[in-house]
């Protein structure tokens, strides 16, 4: 069915533009569209700020590579986390979750990414290199880092602590792995609070 024999060129554009979009289908394009047409234009100059405003003004944090709108991040500037205590995650969902089950008093290191060989994703595609030059400087300045893999429980996750490990195998630091537990393969924002509460809690040597 071509939308286009009997809908303006625009609507057919708005519903290809949402359809890009991940999670979004054909018919829930189409159901956003019509939507969003039926309502105030208000909604629509909202929408359109809020993407621009998002897009145009956030940046990843300098040290741990979170979203931020400054070079530092709200929990890196905030002080009241524990510095020399790092949990790696694959991406900024699975700060979130962490976050959302109120386990963790750390700071994060946020991968972008877990390696992927076949997808082209190699160790210089992810932030490994800026998480052996940060615990490279907390070391110097005499403190021991305690490092949390916190990256999914699947064969590129586990490709991925185990290079780190390797990586960072000369300095000084505990390395521990969440338990399991959590969905097999699911990034940790499928898990439930609770669920990520006691993998924290019974995490085990790496
Ligand atoms: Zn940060």
């Amino acid at each position: 069915m071509q939308l286009d024999n009997f809908l303006p060129e625009q609507v057919c554009d708005l519903i290809d533009t949402l359809n890009r979009l991940p999670s979004v289908g054909r018919r829930s394009a189409q159901r956003l569209a019509f939507f969003i047409l039926k309502e105030d234009l208000e909604l629509s100059k909202e929408i359109a700020d809020a993407l621009l405003n998002a897009k145009t003004k956030t940046l990843f944090c300098d040290i741990c590579f979170n979203l931020s709108s400054q070079t530092e991040c709200k929990l890196c500037q905030s002080g009241k986390r524990i510095a020399n205590k790092i949990c790696v995650v694959e991406g900024v969902l699975d700060l979130i979750a962490i976050e959302r089950a109120g386990v963790y008093d750390g700071l994060y290191h946020v991968l972008h990414g877990v390696l992927s060989p076949l997808d082209g994703v190699t160790p210089k595609h992810l932030r490994i290199n800026e998480l052996t030059s940060r615990i490279q400087d907390l070391n110097t300045a005499g403190d021991q880092v305690e490092l949390i893999l916190a990256t999914p429980t699947t064969p590129e996750g586990d490709a991925t602590n185990i290079y780190i490990s390797q990586m960072l195998k000369d300095f000084n630091l505990n390395i521990t792995k969440l338990a399991s537990g959590l969905p097999h393969g699911g990034i940790l924002d499928y898990a439930d609070e609770l669920t990520l509460k006691n993998a924290f809690t019974d995490r085990k040597n790496y």
